[in-house]
């Protein structure tokens, strides 16, 4: 921290204290003496989000969770899933140090965490968010959820068969779409 009076950067801290959002020091330079305050802020990294229409807003976690309580509506889903899932997302939106970042790349990142929580709520949230772009990509989705599904049920039944008691210990979150 350059002095504002000499331009040394050799300065003490003299004093510090602070409130939940901002430290405040009080520093005195080492060459002239100057005392001068610095202030340490948390940074919100957060980006703004481009809308379709090229609008840009700030990244709403209560609007991310208000779209996740309204895909996972009547699921077998708590509210601290929608929350925990919500602050995952906010967490990774953080991680990827970007300004702006379009609304189709936090779709994408919601569809991911939905995906493992809840197909049903997964393919609400596609639905709208994605606006599939034709039939044939939603029936294309539909089928590769299908085939996990399949292959979730083939992993169970084979872990049923081989070692009992083993499934009844993770209960599975996912209800899986016949
Ligand atoms: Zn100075």
């Amino acid at each position: 921290m350059k002095c504002p009076k000499c331009g040394s950067v050799r300065s003490s801290v003299v004093d510090s204290r602070g409130d939940p959002n901002a430290i405040r020091r009080r520093r005195e330079c080492q060459e002239c003496e100057f005392r001068f305050t610095t202030y340490e802020r948390i940074e919100y990294a957060l980006p703004l989000v481009i809308k379709k229409d090229g609008r840009r807003e700030p990244f709403d976690i209560q609007k991310l969770r208000a779209g996740l309580l309204r895909a996972c509506e009547k699921r077998p889903i708590s509210v601290e899933e929608i929350d925990s899932v919500a602050g995952r997302i906010e967490r990774r939106v953080n991680e990827m140090c970007v300004k702006e970042l379009d609304s189709i790349s936090v779709g994408d990142l919601v569809m991911e965490e939905l995906k493992d929580l809840d197909h049903i709520a997964y393919i609400r949230f596609a639905s709208v968010y994605q606006e599939f772009s034709d039939i044939e990509q939603f029936v294309e989705t539909l089928h590769s959820l299908n085939t996990e599904a399949q292959k979730a049920k083939e992993a169970q039944k084979a872990m049923a068969s081989g070692e009992k008691g083993e499934s009844s210990e993770s209960e599975p979150s996912v209800r899986l779409v016949k």
